[in-house]
């Protein structure tokens, strides 16, 4: 094969694309990283992190994948600042065409384009993004303890989130524009124990309208209820409404679920439906959803990709 046919090509470079770079490069496949249009990933929209093992000083997700990428980079990764727009995977050399339209080869590829968590589009999402309004009860519930909060939604993940923080919380609001529920009934009962314990209540066939703060941080959620508003003051809220994995440029030529996930495990962990295409982090992933099982699929996704290139 020609020698201007990358070794690795990465696609994404969140906690999963920067891992597998690093250990790429540790094994001498000099990988090539596309950075995409959010540079560092989904981890540099918030302040502070405080779940990253050994970085017990809270660090911003910023400052976080700096390091990883530094790290990267010192190792001989190339960093490039573009994004992929289509992808032909099939066969031994894989095509990925960039916005720029130059169009990189490669003997093997890892997507890590991860998963955007959906929101409501509300002004105060962006304002208090980080100061309020949190995605993920895992990640930011700890700063909320003794405080009141919200979840938005009415699925399992809602219900996951809302029974979490209720350990944590002083009282969780579940606000839901229905009156039923999409998950499991074990999930209803144990929330609706905890309203009987005055830790949780149910705000259904509601619509929230507006967050509201002091300008540096949210302060409380209002809703519309049977024609009616509401505001209810709270520290938090927690959007559990969905995600949307970023797979829509490999569709087609590769197997996802309906969702849009990648399916991996085809006989190694990050293997897809595609030989020499791997997938790691939150595109493969509806159910952990964290940097460090991102990070450690992309360690995963790297060892694969020097199994598939050994032979
Ligand atoms: C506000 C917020 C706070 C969070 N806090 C925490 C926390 O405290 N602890 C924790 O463990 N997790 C936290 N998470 C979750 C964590 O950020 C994700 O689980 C993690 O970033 C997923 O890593 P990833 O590498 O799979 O994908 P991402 O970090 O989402 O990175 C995806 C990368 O793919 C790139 N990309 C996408 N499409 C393309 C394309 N077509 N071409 C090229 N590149 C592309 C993007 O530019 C990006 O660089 C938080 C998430 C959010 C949104």
């Amino acid at each position: 094969m020609a020698d201007d046919i990358i070794n690795m090509l990465i696609v994404g470079s969140g906690p999963a694309g920067c891992t597998a770079a690093i250990y790429g490069a540790r094994a001498n496949l000099s990988p090539v990283l596309i950075e995409g249009s959010q540079p560092g990933g989904q981890l540099t929209t918030t302040p502070e992190i405080g779940n990253w093992p050994g970085a017990f000083a809270n660090p911003s997700g910023y400052d976080l994948m700096e390091t990883l990428k530094k790290h990267a980079t010192m190792l001989g990764t190339k960093f490039l600042s573009d994004r992929v727009v289509s992808a032909s995977l099939a066969g031994e050399v894989k095509e990925l065409t960039l916005g720029s339209g130059e169009v990189l080869r490669a003997r093997t590829v890892v997507i890590a384009t991860g998963a955007s968590a959906r929101y409501l589009g509300l002004e105060g999402e962006r304002t208090y993004m980080g100061h309020g309004v949190s995605a993920c009860a895992t990640c930011d519930g700890f700063f909320f303890r003794k405080k009141e909060v919200a979840v938005v939604g009415g699925g399992a993940a809602a219900f996951t989130e809302a029974i979490f923080l209720a350990s944590l919380c002083s009282k969780v609001y579940l606000i839901h524009r229905r009156d039923g529920f999409r998950a499991e009934a074990v999930q209803v009962d144990r929330l609706r124990a905890l309203e009987q314990e005055g830790k949780a209540e149910f705000v259904l066939n509601a619509r929230v309208t507006d967050l509201r703060g002091d300008g540096t941080k949210l302060t409380s959620v209002v809703v519309e209820q049977g024609g009616k508003e509401r505001e209810i003051p709270l520290a938090g809220v927690f959007m559990a409404i969905g995600h949307v994995p970023q797979t829509e440029v490999f569709k087609g030529g590769i197997e996802t679920d309906a969702e849009g996930y990648i399916v991996v495990g085809k006989g190694r962990a990050t293997a897809t439906s595609v030989p020499g295409v791997f997938a790691a982090g939150d595109c493969a992933d509806r159910t952990y959803r964290q940097a460090i099982t991102s990070a450690g699929s992309g360690c995963q996704a790297a060892l694969d990709v020097e199994h598939y290139l050994n032979g």
